[in-house]
């Protein structure tokens, strides 16, 4: 009788040979809550490589208020010695920004995509996008963010006082995210088009709430419990937020 050979991996599965998280942000200042995040969903996902997305001015914030060098000052000291994979700090936005050009996530992932040249190579790297529930609500505000799905997978951290039931979110992006939700899994199965929620968290911690406070009481218990150590010495010899 012969031996029934082990049903083989479906083709697509055999293709990715890197997964790449990719976290954007003002981070100003970065904080307990995005390092936290970084460590979860690189563990959760099995990542690579992490690359962080200091933004240059985002175009739906006020003005920020540390430089775009203190940021990137801050993100380094942050995630130094923090994570299991390689990560960098991409400075593309910053740089453009510089330029006076606005930044659009769309076209950070274009450039990424871009960076890896050809196809073959591209179809071998699933990008993953990390956003908080809240840039989940306002994800169909963004610059050509139907692109976004061609580009990357999507995952959304929960996050307390944001709901993500896709009836609050308007009709057309929750169809797509919809159609593309699936299982943990399939962000390993091809390199974007899948969404996936991370429902589990709940991480009341935010930048714009840490900034106030900073500016109205100094460094208190309560704001130096969510900013890391090396973050909060280098606030305090900078004066930032002060
Ligand atoms: P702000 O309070 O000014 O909006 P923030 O704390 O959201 O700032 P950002 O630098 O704007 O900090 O956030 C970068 C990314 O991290 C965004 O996608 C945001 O949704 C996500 N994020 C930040 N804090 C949390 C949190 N506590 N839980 C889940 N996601 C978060």
């Amino acid at each position: 009788m012969g031996v029934k050979s082990a049903p083989s991996e479906p083709a697509a599965a055999t293709r990715i040979q890197r997964s790449v998280l990719v976290f954007g942000g003002s981070f100003d200042p970065v904080h307990n809550g995005h390092v936290a995040l970084v460590q979860h969903f690189t563990m959760l996902l099995k990542v690579d490589e992490v690359r962080l997305v200091p933004a240059g001015q985002p175009w739906q914030k006020a003005g920020l208020k540390a430089s775009a060098e203190q940021r990137i000052k801050m993100l380094e000291l942050a995630f130094d010695g923090q994570l299991s994979v390689p990560y960098s700090i991409d400075q593309q936005e910053v740089e453009r920004a510089a330029t006076q050009i606005p930044s659009y996530t769309v076209d950070t992932l274009t450039n990424m995509r871009s960076q890896w040249g050809n196809a073959q190579l591209n179809e071998e790297i699933a990008l993953i996008l990390l956003i908080g529930a809240d840039q989940f609500h306002n994800f169909a505000t963004w610059k050509n963010w139907q692109q976004i799905f061609n580009l990357a997978h999507i995952v959304v951290a929960a996050r307390p006082g944001y709901s993500l039931q896709l009836d609050t979110l308007p009709s057309e992006f929750a169809a797509l995210w919809q159609q593309a939700n699936g299982a943990i899994e399939d962000l390993k199965q091809c390199s974007f088009g899948k969404t996936w929620l991370e429902t589990d968290l709940a991480w009341d911690i935010s930048a714009t709430r840490i900034r106030d406070e900073l500016q109205q009481q100094g460094q208190t218990k309560e704001t130096t419990s969510l900013i890391p150590r090396k973050v909060l010495d280098y606030l305090q010899v900078h004066h930032i937020y002060n």
